[in-house]
């Protein structure tokens, strides 16, 4: 088993770049970590600039994403997924996202934001319905946790679920659906009585397709612009009565559970942000001559690279941490939220001084520079922002120490 004491072994070095430990990883590790990087290489990174230019779904990348098992890397292989370990997830979203960040959220939604609750709190018949077929690159899901009145404040929810007959009835608006109009289900949290707050908040499956339930716009974003983004609108959308997910009231602590397990892939995403900002900048400051000679000679270049190569590895320890307290099965709340913090801030840092080492070609998309800037910046603001994973760790740090 992985030894995250292990992980200190610095050194290894696969293709070009060296990453931390990764010698010390079990053989399937560091098979799919290649994989992946040669998926990355060959399908995604000659394509992510148009994605990201024309706004584009990348449907035949995400298919073969699905043949390689990267759509349910942590699903049991009986319903479908790859049967690998949330680490496993980790170095893989850190390589497609290292190839193209929107492949990277597409992929982490619908591995622990869609496919995680389902697989955690469905019933057999919702897993075979609901887990299986999105298991294959063929379908995605999505996970409706934000309105337009709350994100941070999720406990606030005013969607609302009434019990008719044999069907549940939405009403409400969730706002900046991830995967929203490209999925084939759902994950909707809604609540069945205001007065218990969060306790009275439920989780349910929504097909695509069903009575009452239509888009808003796709977001015209700064980043990740190949995934898509829109609210999901409920005007009496009524889904039969045994698609809630879980037990009643149940739904903030399915939510929290899901983001929890959601933060480590998107720690990883953005540490693929990151070390694809460094690789920028390192290639670049090797064939760049300014007063006669390559500028990664210049004492100043070799500061910010020393600085992001510290942040980087840094956070990827942490991201790793995170998953292998999960595959232990011992908590990893405060982790996951650390992982998430330390590798979204190393992401913006990271992506700031590639721009600074390329200067004038750091500014134009010519070069990937000014994308993976653009990229980075959504890792501090969803499935938690920057302010509330500072939150998060603190509470349960003073809790630890009184
Ligand atoms: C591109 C994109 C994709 C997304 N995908 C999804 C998705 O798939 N599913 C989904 O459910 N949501 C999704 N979101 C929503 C995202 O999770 C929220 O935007 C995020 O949680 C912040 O919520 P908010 O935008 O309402 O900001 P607010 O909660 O209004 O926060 C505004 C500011 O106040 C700060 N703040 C708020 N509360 C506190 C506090 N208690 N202490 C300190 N500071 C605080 C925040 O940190 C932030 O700086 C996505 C958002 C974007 C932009």
């Amino acid at each position: 088993m992985f030894c995250i004491g292990n992980s200190l072994k610095l050194g290894s070095r696969l293709g070009t770049r060296c990453i931390a430990s990764l010698s010390s990883l079990p053989e399937t590790h560091q098979m799919l970590q290649k994989t992946c990087r040669d998926f990355a290489d060959n399908e995604l990174v000659p394509n992510a600039a148009k994605f990201d230019r024309e706004h584009l779904f990348p449907a035949e990348q995400i298919s073969k994403m699905g043949e390689l098992g990267l759509m349910a890397i942590a699903v049991k292989e009986e319903f479908g997924g790859t049967g690998l370990d949330y680490l496993a997830y980790a170095i893989a979203m850190e390589e497609i996202s290292r190839g193209c960040a929107s492949c990277g959220v597409i992929m982490s939604v619908n591995n622990s934001l869609y496919l995680g609750p389902i697989l955690h709190f469905g019933n057999q018949t919702q897993k075979e319905t609901f887990g299986t077929p999105y298991t294959y690159g063929t379908h995605i899901g999505c996970f409706a946790l934000s309105e337009p009145g709350n994100g941070s404040d999720a406990a606030a929810a005013q969607t609302t679920a009434k019990l008719e007959g044999d069907k549940w009835i939405l009403n409400g608006t969730k706002n900046w659906i991830t995967n929203g109009r490209d999925a084939g289900a759902a994950v909707v949290f809604a609540t069945t009585d205001k007065s218990l707050k969060h306790k009275g908040i439920s989780a349910f499956i929504v097909p695509k397709g069903s009575p009452g339930f239509s888009y808003g716009k796709n977001e015209d974003k700064l980043g990740i612009r190949g995934s898509t983004t829109c609210s999901l609108i409920f005007e009496d959308c009524a889904i039969p009565k045994d698609h809630m997910l879980g037990e009643p009231g149940s739904g903030f602590k399915i939510a929290m559970k899901t983001l929890d397990e959601g933060r480590i892939g998107i720690a990883a995403q953005a540490l693929g942000i990151a070390q694809a900002s460094l690789e920028c900048a390192v290639d670049y400051a090797n064939k760049r001559i300014a007063f006669g000679k390559p500028i990664s000679k210049l004492q100043s270049i070799q500061n910010k690279i020393a600085d992001m190569s510290l942040k980087l590895e840094s956070a990827r320890l942490l991201t790793w941490r995170a998953a292998v307290l999960k595959d232990s099965k011992k908590p990893f709340t405060k982790e996951a939220a650390m992982a998430k913090l330390a590798a979204s801030e190393t992401a913006t840092f990271n992506s700031h001084q590639a721009i600074q080492i390329l200067g004038g070609m750091g500014y134009v998309s010519d070069m990937p520079a000014e994308r993976h800037y653009r990229d980075a910046r959504i890792t501090e603001i969803y499935e938690g922002t920057s302010e509330i994973q500072r939150l998060v760790i603190a509470g349960a740090v003073i809790k630890e120490m009184s």
